[in-house]
């Protein structure tokens, strides 16, 4: 442990210096593709105090880590969550403090959170028709979104992008209203491919979009061109000519993106996923309560894990049952 900094560096020469940490399970919007209805979250001893999460922040960055992304869950519905965006905003070795949320709190978070270090932020928006946003959020009220939105543009962060998962039947017909509602406010879009995690109340394949689809459709209505820019994840970008604006396709189905893959994810629990679409973790809660004071046996299950990180995930939509049981909110997305 003396000789840090260390690297965590896995089986197949992968470096891995983003970590994404999930601070609740708990959410104020059941998205369809998401959550089912009914949910039960976990009791309050179970999930990582926020202390906890900022501890192991720490940790990770000492061993290379250099972007870390706070979701959820929707991280900002945790009591207090704004402390811990302080706490590690300006941490030496840090470079890029990010957050993806639904949008709901940030009318009135953004310019603190802006404030407390945050560079970037991902919004989730899969429709701008207040009744179509309601029923695939179930609890969701657009307006409250859009004014976050607004109060992110005000606050001044280094980018903000849009998330949208398209679902066939229920918002594949607004691909182009969502691309040029960012044009028009000078953000970015990226298209997540739905994922088959946990059980919800619709099969994974009758709403499933593919990203190439949807490329083919934009690239009919602006010109596209492959642009460079690397957010450090998987996504693929275009940049729309002329405008401020790129958009992104996540594709895990169309496009496998494991090869180059620099991420792990911790779930609320203190698990260490070392891939979203696989079963292999470390529990780290046990390490991090029964150590208060000695971040070592926490430093070598990370470092060790590296052993067992899988080489890919292999989702196939044509399965009956989830390719993990685990919702994305309870992983982190
Ligand atoms: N609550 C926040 C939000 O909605 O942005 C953060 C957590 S959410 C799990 C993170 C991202 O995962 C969102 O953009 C959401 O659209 C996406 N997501 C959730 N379940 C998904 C699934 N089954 N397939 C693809 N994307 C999913
Ligand atoms: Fe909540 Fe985000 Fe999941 Fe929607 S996608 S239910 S906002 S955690």
């Amino acid at each position: 442990m003396d000789n840090l900094p260390l690297k965590l560096i896995d089986q197949f020469g992968r470096q891995v210096d983003y970590i994404r940490l999930s601070i609740t399970d708990r959410c104020d919007f059941r998205c369809v593709y998401c959550m089912a209805e009914d949910m039960t979250f976990l009791p309050r001893d179970e999930v990582l105090s926020l202390e906890e999460c900022a501890r192991l922040i720490k940790v990770f960055v000492r061993l290379g880590v250099t972007k870390v992304r706070i979701t959820g869950g929707e991280p900002l519905v945790r009591k207090n969550a704004l402390w811990l965006f302080k706490e590690i905003g300006n941490l030496t070795g840090l470079n890029e403090l990010v957050l993806t949320t639904n949008g709901s709190q940030l009318n009135t978070q953004a310019q603190a959170l802006k404030n407390a270090g945050v560079k970037r932020i991902n919004i989730s928006i899969d429709s701008l028709k207040p009744e179509k946003f309601k029923q695939i959020t179930r609890t969701g009220r657009l307006e409250k979104v859009l004014d976050g939105l607004q109060a992110s543009i005000h606050a001044g962060f280094e980018g903000i992008k849009m998330n949208t998962v398209l679902m066939r039947g229920h918002n594949d017909d607004e691909t182009t209203d969502l691309v040029q509602f960012a044009i028009d406010n000078k953000i970015d879009i990226s298209f997540i491919e739905e994922m088959p995690l946990g059980e919800v109340d619709h099969t994974r394949e009758s709403t499933f979009v593919s990203n190439a689809d949807t490329l083919k459709l934009l690239q009919s209505k602006y010109l596209l061109a492959p642009s460079t820019h690397n957010s450090g994840g998987p996504a693929r970008y275009w940049q729309v000519s002329g405008t401020q604006t790129k958009i992104g396709f996540i594709s895990p189905h169309s496009h496998n993106f494991c090869e180059s893959c620099n991420r792990v994810r911790i779930t609320c629990k203190g698990e260490l996923y070392l891939c979203l679409g696989q079963e292999d973790k470390v529990d780290l809660m046990p390490l991090l309560r029964e150590n208060p004071n000695d971040d070592g046996p926490l430093i070598q299950a990370i470092l060790d894990s590296m052993r067992i990180k899988p080489k890919g995930h292999d989702f196939d939509l044509r399965r009956a049952e989830p390719a993990v049981v685990r919702f994305m909110s309870h992983t982190g997305g």
